[in-house]
């Protein structure tokens, strides 16, 4: 079986409507697919909808910002009540200073000689309540200013570059416990993406485990296929079930495309495994 459990729309920061994204999915070959938009939810219905339309079983998902250690961290909700009202007001919560933060992003880029960047961004923006950085990379490689996403976020937007606006997300226990509120499986995503020590990575596991963590994710389009090894054994130490997904945002964007996406790694247990 084919799955995929964390994909984003535009209801985050993918380029496709909720509709689209089940589209592609299926016609990369998914049977079992989540939609996991940054701290929103509100695709979730439309996706629902097209999934089982196009004979896929549907997750209902979300990938949650938190700090962690002073670092963000995403943490993926599965299996979640999307109407759960506890989740409902923590996401919210969770996306309200997002606005704020864009006009400063916005500010610091007219500093560094950018102006017009907030404009900018929205304009690839779907989901007023959802402005990520990705909007303003898309906004840059639209100015010419950079050659790809990737390189405006080199550049300009991570710590200790001239467009980097410092924000505190929800903490751990709260996303955690917004997720298992609603009836879910919480999962760290893409936990090779994090600039750790092996020594703040286990107690970031020790932790998570802990407020009731149940995965990580092991394969996914964020990881290099060493580090498919690497999480694969940390699974299998800490106990945890093993995810996969592509971290699909947007065609011809994808870091890797579905299919070719491995399979997990033999000897874990797929978070998936006693999915009715
Ligand atoms: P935000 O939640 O607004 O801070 O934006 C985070 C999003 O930016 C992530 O979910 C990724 O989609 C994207 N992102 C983060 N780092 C990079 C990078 N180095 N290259 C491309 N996209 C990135
Ligand atoms: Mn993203
Ligand atoms: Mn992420
Ligand atoms: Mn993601």
């Amino acid at each position: 079986m084919k799955v995929d459990l964390h994909c984003h729309s535009n209801v985050s920061d993918g380029v496709l409507a909720p509709a689209a994204v089940a589209a592609y999915a299926r016609r990369s070959g998914v049977d079992m697919w989540a939609l996991t938009d940054h701290d929103e939810v509100s695709g979730i219905q439309a996706a629902r909808q097209s999934a089982e339309e196009l004979g896929m079983r549907f997750v209902s998902g979300v990938e949650i910002s938190v700090t962690w250690a002073g670092e963000t961290v995403h943490i993926v909700g599965l299996h979640i009540d999307e109407n759960n009202p506890a989740l409902v007001a923590g996401l919210a919560a969770t996306r309200s200073g997002r606005q704020a933060r864009a006009r400063d992003i916005a500010a610091l880029l007219e500093q560094a000689g950018i102006p017009g960047a907030y404009e900018g961004a929205l304009n690839y923006v779907a989901n007023p309540d959802l402005v990520s950085r990705t909007h303003f990379a898309r906004y840059l490689v639209e100015l010419g200013v950079c050659g790809s996403t990737s390189e405006v976020f080199r550049k300009f937007l991570t710590e200790g570059k001239p467009g980097y606006v410092p924000h505190r997300w929800a903490t751990l226990a709260q996303a955690v416990g917004w997720i298992r509120g609603a009836g879910g499986i919480a999962v760290i995503a893409h936990p090779g993406r994090y600039k750790f020590s092996a020594t703040a990575e286990g107690a970031l596991f020790d932790e998570f485990s802990q407020l009731g963590g149940k995965a990580i994710e092991v394969v996914t389009g964020s990881h290099t296929p060493d580090q498919y090894a690497t999480y694969a054994e940390m699974a299998r130490r800490y106990g945890f079930l093993a995810s996969r997904g592509t971290d699909f945002h947007a065609p011809g964007e994808a870091r890797v495309e579905f299919a070719e996406l491995p399979s997990l790694p033999a000897g874990l247990t797929p978070v998936w495994h006693d999915w009715k």
